[in-house]
């Protein structure tokens, strides 16, 4: 029953040690802070929507930023208590009753306890008249749990035609991981004994769901490549389901390597899965920022979601098949150039999943 349903979701949310993870994720909250402080041309005398405040912290930064209104939606009723709290407490709720105004407000936030798809219940709120909509949506693999649907509801409703979304582009990578990335290496010598058995059960169980975890950015064995993009803009909600195929080729470094290796074969145990959203010069003019849960660049809560494959595949150095790699895609003589995977994600019938089908080709 979705009404439950949703009360476990947003239940969730009003245990503190959530908040506490996301705020101590230093790499999501600074980029937060810098894309709203630093473009202070786009926040000054402005009307912002924070759409999911949590404890508020993102409405404190606009607040900061020189805003003139902000209005903090909240659906926990929890955490929209504790957020009206923290925004008394530092000086900046507005204790008027003209909303948007700027009036009778020692402050200028203002906190609604509700989804943001029920506001129009508080109809002080005019549609259409929200200057820059922020929000921190993204979930695992970008799109789990995500609220990004509740964030284009947001801009259909509240957001002045030409008005601003921050993050406003988000990407989806994928890049392919070897032996090291598994749990193999660590079972098969453990103080001198064999502890494979263990590792091949993992392996079983990680073919079958995948996980959230790191992955170090030396087991990557392929170039990184786009799964899919979006723009924040102008996307529907049908968007977020969507199939994509991608070719991955050995990464440039191994490629190197392997003009000295004795066989320029490399195993690809799986994928993994890792997302970027862009504040960019569109409406981020003096600074723009990107929020990159890479492998390349330091952790994130988020970590990189990882599909391992039920069977490695071989990839050969492009450089044995001069000119011929996707020809030699398959051959006896080369299993494979390229890792070729179809990737679809799709919004589940449960409740902000998301179904995610994978399949190799090659
Ligand atoms: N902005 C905060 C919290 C982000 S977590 C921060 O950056 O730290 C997302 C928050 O959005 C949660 O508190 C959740 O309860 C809330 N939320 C999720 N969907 C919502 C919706 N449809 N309407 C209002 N709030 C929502």
């Amino acid at each position: 029953e979705i009404k439950n349903v949703n009360e476990d979701y947003f239940g969730s949310y009003s245990s503190f040690g959530i908040h506490r993870e996301m705020i101590g994720d230093k790499v999501r909250t600074e980029a937060y802070r810098c894309a709203i402080l630093n473009n202070s041309s786009l926040f000054n005398g402005a009307t912002i929507m924070d759409v999911g405040c949590g404890t508020g912290i993102l409405s404190l930064f606009a607040a900061q930023a020189g805003a003139s209104s902000v209005i903090a939606v909240e659906a926990s009723t929890k955490m929209a208590a504790v957020a009206t709290q923290i925004a008394n407490d530092n000086g900046f709720l507005c204790k008027g009753k003209n909303i948007g105004k700027g009036k009778d407000c020692s402050g200028v936030v203002i906190v609604v306890p509700s989804m943001v798809e029920e506001l129009d219940k508080f109809k002080e709120i005019p549609l259409h008249s929200v200057d820059v909509l922020v929000s921190e949506w993204m979930g695992y693999c970008l799109l789990y749990e995500s609220m990004l649907g509740s964030v284009l509801y947001a801009r259909d409703h509240w957001l002045k035609p030409s008005g601003a979304i921050l993050p406003d582009t988000a990407t989806i990578f994928v890049a392919g991981f070897g032996r090291g990335g598994t749990s193999l290496p660590f079972w098969e010598n453990v103080y001198g004994f064999d502890m494979s058995c263990i590792g091949k059960e993992i392996m079983e169980d990680a073919a079958r769901f995948p996980i959230v975890d790191v992955i170090n950015s030396r087991d990557i064995v392929t170039e990184s490549a786009v799964l899919q993009s979006f723009d924040l803009v102008t996307m529907s909600l049908e968007e977020m389901d969507f199939t994509s195929n991608c070719d991955l080729v050995l990464k440039d470094s191994l490629e190197e390597d392997s003009a000295n290796a004795q066989s320029n074969t490399y195993w690809c145990y799986g994928i993994i899965l890792w997302f970027e959203t862009g504040f960019t010069n569109r409406f981020c003019k003096e600074t723009p920022v990107v929020l990159s849960t890479s492998p390349y660049s330091s952790k994130t809560h988020w970590c990189q979601t990882i599909f391992t494959f039920h069977e490695p595949v071989a990839m050969a150095s492009r450089k044995s098949f001069p000119g011929s790699a996707v020809a030699a895609v398959g051959t006896e003589q080369c299993p494979a150039v390229r890792v070729r995977t179809r990737i679809s994600i799709a919004r589940s019938s449960v409740h902000r999943s998301i179904d995610i089908s994978l399949e190799t080709m090659g």
